[in-house]
């Protein structure tokens, strides 16, 4: 992976829906003397690629909206900047930008189409106890997250959907909507104690395969079969993830 950044400016405004629908779509993203990112980007490319030498001072302080000719008219969302990138770069099989730590797009060019990533945290307690194991079991099993009182933990959760883009709002998938989506699962977690309040997670302890099997069950509810991935990380180095193919893994 070959990685770049760029601080640049946008604004968020699709051409093609009315003012009053992009300000309620979109919010202060859709103030008309914009804002700016500073954008990260991740390109996947063949081994012994390179990117094209000066690639980033294309983007780096500009006005993306109003200084690359190849995003003029469009809703420079990172969808189209993570396409243009992708066009710059023709080995990369994906470019993935992120616009802030919390999001971000990818183009994948072998798809031809969108993923988009939103992270998300809550703060919970939770003891692993099984009931079903022995208290020998349980502590080899659970180490320090089997002790008497519950700890806690900042989780972060991340969700990925993916898709092709709206052609009206040029967007592969509504924030808003995904936002207001997560906000609703998450509250049901957030400062909780996990395993004595919730009813998922009675018989099944807060392990992070069962809370990422979880939030899959609920978010592909809500989101239907644009649900590509749900990430869990209980602390910065113990992550799980289930994929569309609805298995948790257990990342590091
Ligand atoms: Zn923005
Ligand atoms: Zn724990």
């Amino acid at each position: 992976m070959v990685t770049g950044e760029f601080s640049a400016a946008h604004r968020t405004h699709a051409p093609r829906l009315s003012d009053a629908e992009n300000l309620a779509l979109y919010g202060l993203c859709n103030n008309p003397a914009g804002h700016g990112h500073n954008y990260r980007a991740e390109l996947y490319l063949p081994p012994g690629a390179a990117v094209p030498h000066g690639l980033w001072a294309e983007f780096d302080h500009k006005n993306l909206s109003a200084d690359i000719p190849d995003l003029r008219g469009r809703n420079v969302v990172t969808e189209a900047i993570a396409k243009l990138v992708a066009q710059r770069v023709p080995q990369a099989r994906r470019v993935r930008v992120w616009e802030t730590a919390a999001f971000f797009a990818e183009y994948d060019a072998a798809e031809a189409r969108y993923r988009l990533g939103r992270r998300y945290r809550f703060n919970a307690a939770h003891r692993l106890h099984n009931p079903r194991l022995t208290p020998e079991e349980n502590r080899r099993l659970y180490g320090p997250c089997h002790s008497p009182d519950p700890h806690g933990h900042t989780y972060l959760v991340e969700i990925t959907v993916a898709g092709v883009l709206d052609p009206r709002t040029e967007t592969a998938y509504d924030l808003r909507q995904l936002d207001q989506r997560a906000g609703d699962i998450l509250s049901a977690l957030d400062y909780t104690d996990l395993d004595g309040e919730v009813a998922a997670f009675r018989d099944d302890p807060s392990t992070g395969e069962n809370i990422a099997a979880y939030l899959w069950s609920r978010f592909a509810d809500q989101v239907g079969r644009a649900l590509e991935a749900v990430s869990v990380w209980e602390t910065a180095g113990r992550a799980f993830r289930v994929e569309a193919a609805h298995k948790a893994v257990r990342l590091e």
